[in-house]
């Protein structure tokens, strides 16, 4: 019997990398997927990708930033599947550089996609949910929002850190109606992400740095892929996570476990 079958669940960022690989594994379990993303062409071949394989998926452009859209994009999913049962707020940029040269407007951008898109989500998932008799929120931080980073990434680190304590408040406050929320920290995954972060060079340099990074911090010496974080995120999805709310589950192959 598959996992999710049943549920309404809508991921965000789900064009590319862990979002894309959750939006066709929830479908996988079972649950029906509305897929949206910044990129709209995008998020409608990962609900092609779902079809394909026999799921059931809707498409949405939906920049996560914008709260007028997220009450479009619940209201759809709600009109297409009946309820929501599960939001992924996987949404999120990385822009890197040391904190005494970074610009504000870059402060601004990023805590924008990756705090107030997570914010606007809980917001507005909070009463369709109530109104589906509760649900799982799964929130995607990152092993950076557990401690301080040496590599540039200080400003993108502070997101995902806010993210990390908004999710255990979120949680305290959706307990009573049966929501739960938790957060999913992942390590080094190999996804785009990675083509804004590492710095620019010789062709390949992303996968060589990514290898090198591998090398250097994770424990195992291995990459981890967006399959990892979706296992993870299908667990918290499910019921065989009932009993966890407002926690953190790290999925890294140790990096932080020293
Ligand atoms: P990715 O770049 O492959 O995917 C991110 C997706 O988010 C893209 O499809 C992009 O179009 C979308 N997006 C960007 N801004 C958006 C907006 N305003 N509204 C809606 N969608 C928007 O990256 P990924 O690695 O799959 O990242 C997914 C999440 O995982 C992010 O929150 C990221 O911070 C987190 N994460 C990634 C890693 C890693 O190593 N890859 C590690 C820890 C955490």
């Amino acid at each position: 019997m598959a996992q999710l079958s049943g549920k309404a669940a809508l991921v965000t960022g789900a064009a590319s990398g862990i979002g894309r690989a959750t939006a066709l594994t929830l479908a996988r379990e079972g649950a029906r997927i509305m897929v949206t993303d910044l990129n709209g062409s995008g998020a409608e071949a990962v609900a092609a990708e779902i079809a394909a394989a026999g799921g059931a998926a809707q498409a949405m452009q939906h920049d996560t930033t914008d709260e007028d859209r997220w009450q479009a994009v619940i209201a759809a999913t709600q009109d297409a599947f009946g309820k929501l049962d599960i939001l992924v707020n996987n949404a999120g940029i990385a822009i890197a550089g040391p904190l005494e040269t970074f610009s504000l407007a870059d402060w601004r951008k990023q805590q924008a996609v990756n705090c107030d898109g997570v914010f606007l989500g809980i917001k507005h998932a909070f009463p369709a949910m109530r109104a589906a008799g509760g649900g799982s929120i799964i929130n995607v931080s990152s092993i950076a929002g557990l401690r301080g980073n040496r590599s540039g990434l200080g400003a993108y680190s502070a997101t995902k850190g806010s993210v990390r304590l908004l999710t255990k408040t979120a949680a305290l406050e959706g307990a009573k109606d049966g929501i739960r929320v938790n957060s999913i920290h992942p390590g080094i995954i190999e996804t785009p992400i990675w083509d804004a972060i590492l710095p620019a060079g010789q062709a390949g340099r992303n996968r060589g740095d990514l290898n090198q990074r591998a090398a250097q911090s994770v424990p195992t010496g291995v990459l981890g892929q967006p399959q990892d974080i979706a296992n993870g995120i299908l667990f918290l999805a499910s019921s065989q996570s009932s009993y966890m709310t407002g926690s953190e589950l790290v999925v890294d192959a140790g990096v932080t476990a020293g």
